[in-house]
């Protein structure tokens, strides 16, 4: 494991601790050069899934993708990194669970926000006013993405 510091090979792990019920393992690491901390996780892989966009087209479900549209969203609210990752488990624990391959992303975004309203208000109001403008969650993500790449935009040409 790099560090994100100062890019060296060797890292210490600090602590070791299980999340969401023994599926992911949380992990505090030291560089041993600069001694910067950060955190991992591990998870067992899943088999995949096929998400079914609105448009028919059809995408492998990516929970990175998920989780970091889910970050961008609950910007500057209570919610934690560890409780949308735990969100993003729990969904994709249903889904496996339903075992049918393929799901569609109207289908995903109706459970992120399910969860999202257990979990705080502001968040799913913010979350579902945004989602509700764009048909499925894929182009929800998608606009997210072209907004973020704006923004790096601006960044480099400054
Ligand atoms: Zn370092």
């Amino acid at each position: 494991m790099k560090c994100g510091q100062c890019g060296a090979d060797d890292t210490k792990v600090i602590e070791s601790r299980d999340v969401t019920d023994g599926q992911a393992v949380r992990r505090r690491r030291a560089c041993v050069m600069c001694e910067h901390r950060f955190t991992t996780y591990e998870r067992v892989e899943r088999p995949q899934l096929i998400v079914v966009k609105n448009d028919g087209t059809r995408q492998l479900f990516n929970r990175d993708k998920l989780l970091a549209g889910l970050y961008r969203a609950c910007e500057k609210t209570p919610i934690s990194s560890m409780q949308l990752e735990q969100l993003v488990n729990g969904i994709e624990q249903d889904l496996c669970n339903c075992a049918e391959g393929e799901v569609s992303s109207g289908k995903i975004g109706e459970m992120v926000m399910d969860r999202l309203a257990a979990l705080n208000e502001v968040a799913y109001v913010r979350f579902a006013s945004v989602y509700r403008r764009f048909a499925d969650i894929a182009s929800f993500e998608h606009e997210l993405n072209k907004i973020r790449d704006r923004k790096q935009e601006v960044i480099s040409t400054n």
